[in-house]
């Protein structure tokens, strides 16, 4: 048998990274492998390190390949929602180690921070990332986690991975990338010198709005990283069989996919940017936007969200959701449906989002009937 090619383009990748033909039954699509067990030979090995499904699984470690390669990391963890992932992660720190962490960040995140890092005895200092003096200052010798989230949620602030991993490998702290809202079709942070990137796989990498999953994967599989590996399989947050097989699957057309997310909300942003009633577009792809060159240093194509503010206050921005027709008004993001969303009144008092601003989810429906439906909605 020749050796598998290395490839390194994404649609390749995407669809063969971690794909065998099943070697018992000769099937070209993966089958799901439910079984919880595995057996243990007479001389104790068991086929493919296969034990225990917490552990690992035969669908697990086909996702688990193809993620790393997607990301151009060594290795992946693949867990049972993105939040899962971010828990582990600090689960790996210990008490009296320092984070440094952004002020826009996702709200799970951020509430993890508050309510769970006091009581784990971690420090956390939340800074303006996309400031690097900012960054300088708040590292010590004890920060070990930089923890970027690029584009930002909800409102699209860019920071440079590359010289915040610098400054984070200047004092021994890794940088950790949020990549949920570009996947790494529009932007790999492991290439750019980071050390560990997050997804929430629920998002793009799912792409149909059907299944909650998390991952991390790393530049190198280095001590950090094993006790990472060792929380995931002890801890057991892990996704089912069927889960891995439904996100492998769905990965196979994730390049496709993201460019046209990418496509209508370019389309999309732009038209806002022309209309009265909205005050401001938050998308990095409008040359406009304050983090313009650092996106176009570091993103090949600029993603599916972006976020608007319009005259007045919460209930004008609440106005505006009721009236639009195509765009559904739900949280989350990623799905081939397009959404809107109020994060104002979701977050609650402690929000930290301005009251007027929606959180637009752009699908893959066709752009033109994406416009018309807000351009109606902003009319009235
Ligand atoms: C959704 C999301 C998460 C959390 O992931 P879950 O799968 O919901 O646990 C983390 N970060 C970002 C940017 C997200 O959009």
């Amino acid at each position: 048998m020749n050796p598998t090619p290395k490839f390194k383009h994404l649609e390749t990748l995407a669809i063969h990274a971690g794909h065998h033909i099943d070697p018992s039954s000769g099937a070209v699509m993966a089958p799901i492998n439910l079984s919880t067990t595995f057996e243990r030979k007479a001389d104790g090995s068991y086929t493919d390190e296969n034990v225990y499904s917490r552990s690992n699984n035969p669908n697990r470690r086909a996702l688990e390949e193809c993620l790393a390669a997607l990301e151009g990391g060594a290795t992946a963890a693949a867990f049972a929602s993105g939040m899962a992932a971010t828990m582990s992660l600090f689960q790996a720190l210990k008490t009296g180690d320092h984070v440094v962490g952004p002020d826009d960040v996702y709200f799970g995140t951020g509430r993890l921070a508050q309510e769970l890092f006091g009581v784990w005895g971690l420090d956390y200092t939340i800074v303006d990332m996309t400031d690097l003096d900012q960054v300088r200052q708040a590292l010590r010798p004890n920060t070990q986690v930089v923890w970027v989230e690029t584009p930002s949620n909800p409102l699209l602030k860019i920071t440079d991975i590359a010289a915040v991993s610098s400054l984070a490998h200047q004092v021994g702290a890794r940088c950790v990338v949020d990549n949920t809202w570009p996947s790494p079709v529009c932007q790999q942070p492991l290439l750019q010198g980071a050390d560990i990137v997050m997804h929430s796989t629920t998002k793009y990498l799912g792409g149909h709005s059907d299944l909650v999953g998390g991952a991390l994967i790393a530049r190198q599989n280095d001590l950090f990283f094993q006790r990472i590996r060792m929380i995931q399989q002890l801890g057991g947050a892990v996704p089912s069989p069927f889960d891995c097989w439904l996100l492998r699957r769905s990965i196979t057309t994730l390049p496709y996919r993201m460019r046209g997310h990418c496509e209508n909300a370019l389309k999309v942003a732009r038209f806002l940017a022309t209309q009265p009633g909205v005050t401001a577009v938050h998308y990095p792809g409008l040359e406009s936007h304050p983090g313009f060159a650092i996106a176009q240093k570091q993103m090949s194509s600029f993603g599916g969200m972006l976020s608007i503010q319009v005259p007045g206050g919460a209930s004008d921005a609440l106005a505006v959701a009721n009236q639009v027709k195509l765009f559904t008004q739900a949280t989350s993001l990623g799905g081939v449906e397009s959404l809107i969303e109020h994060r104002y009144s979701v977050e609650g008092p402690t929000s930290r989002t301005p009251a007027n601003l929606l959180r637009l989810s752009i699908g893959l429906e066709n752009a033109e009937d994406l416009i018309a439906d807000l351009a109606q909605a902003l009319s009235h």
